[in-house]
């Protein structure tokens, strides 16, 4: 059998992750941090709304910081995936797409979500991204298109929220449907029409990275635009609560309770995997309960964890 190689194991490494190890390492628990990258944060080219930095820090930056941290106190950092976690409270093995499993007396869930992308090719999207010619979060940067010509692609009540919001920064905002069938019901088009906001019948496509500009086609006509955001939903990467049997919101999201937990014992869970506003400072707060709710729990089921002074 496997040694117990974790008090502590962390599934995934982007703000919630790697907070989460910061505040588990430095209560002096074995903590594994194990993450397949890629996620959310890496994307963000510049993020403004983080505090404590004035001028923007980029994603990967923010990440490699919290990363030398994390490591100073002793955390156990592994690129990988993690397949599947069995066990119960107290001993959980995870088992990873390449090496050793990974045995832990409790876990915490930092696996985000992914957004689904408009068609349009890697690199290109890469190049539209970094430009702020494609945006996915207008909470995040909102403020940046204030006065843009803006593009919205999606349909529902999904897109007039995000529409709508946008519309609080620019009085240029043309929604495109993402297939050729009607995006709004009448009464949805009644309220953008209300907010001066276009609706271009869809489908988008043949999404196009220009000197100045994005492009694409809504119904055979070109369009072009400062900035372009899918509202196209996403995937919540839950795969691995499901597996361990915990509570899951209709739309996927982890059910936790004030401090984290979610319904199986000895596991937690944060970010934006957690049901709540996808954004970084709301990442590392859930993150920082998490860990400290199963430090809490562990001690409870641990004397010798309590320290000298409590023992
Ligand atoms: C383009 C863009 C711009 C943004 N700008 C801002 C901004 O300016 N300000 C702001 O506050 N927020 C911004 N956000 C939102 C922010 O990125 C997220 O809220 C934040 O990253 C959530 O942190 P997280 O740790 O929950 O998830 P993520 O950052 O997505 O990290 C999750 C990690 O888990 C890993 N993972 C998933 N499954 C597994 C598995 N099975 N095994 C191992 N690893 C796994 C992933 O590989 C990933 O590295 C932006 C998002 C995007 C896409």
């Amino acid at each position: 059998m496997t040694a117990m190689a974790a008090d502590c194991l962390i599934v995934g490494g982007g703000p919630a992750g790697l907070t989460a190890a910061i505040y588990a390492a430095r209560f002096r628990l074995t903590t594994v941090v194990v993450d397949a990258g890629g996620g959310r944060a890496a994307q963000i080219p510049r993020t403004r709304n983080h505090a404590g930095f004035p001028g923007g820090i980029s994603g990967e930056a923010l990440l490699d910081r919290m990363r030398t941290q994390a490591v100073s106190f002793g955390v156990d950092l592994r690129a990988g995936r993690v397949d599947a976690i069995g066990g119960s409270a107290g001993d959980f093995t995870a088992w990873l797409t390449q090496g050793e499993p990974v045995r832990t007396r409790a876990v915490i869930l930092a696996t985000g979500v992914s957004n689904h992308r408009p068609e349009i090719g890697e690199a290109a999207h890469a190049q539209a991204l970094a430009r702020g010619l494609l945006r996915y979060c207008p909470v995040c940067d909102g403020y940046e298109v204030t006065d843009r010509n803006v593009g919205v692609i999606g349909a529902g009540a999904h897109a007039v929220r995000e529409a709508s919001f946008l519309r609080a920064y620019t009085d240029r905002v043309t929604v495109i449907g993402p297939t050729a069938a009607p995006a709004f019901g009448a009464a949805q088009r009644a309220e953008l029409a209300a907010l001066g906001i276009t609706v271009a019948d869809g489908p988008a496509s043949d999404i196009r990275v220009e000197a100045t500009a994005i492009s694409l086609e809504a119904a055979g006509r070109r369009l072009w635009f400062d900035t372009v955001y899918p509202a196209l939903g996403s995937t919540v990467h839950s795969a691995l609560a499901a597996g361990l049997g915990a509570s899951l919101t209709a739309d996927g999201c982890i059910r936790v309770d004030t401090h984290q937990r979610t319904s199986v014992p000895g596991v937690y869970a944060a970010g934006d995997v957690v049901i709540g506003l996808d954004q970084i400072s709301h990442a590392m707060g859930e993150a920082g309960v998490a860990a400290t709710t199963l430090r809490n729990d562990l001690a409870a089921a641990t004397p010798q964890l309590r320290g000298p002074a409590a023992a």
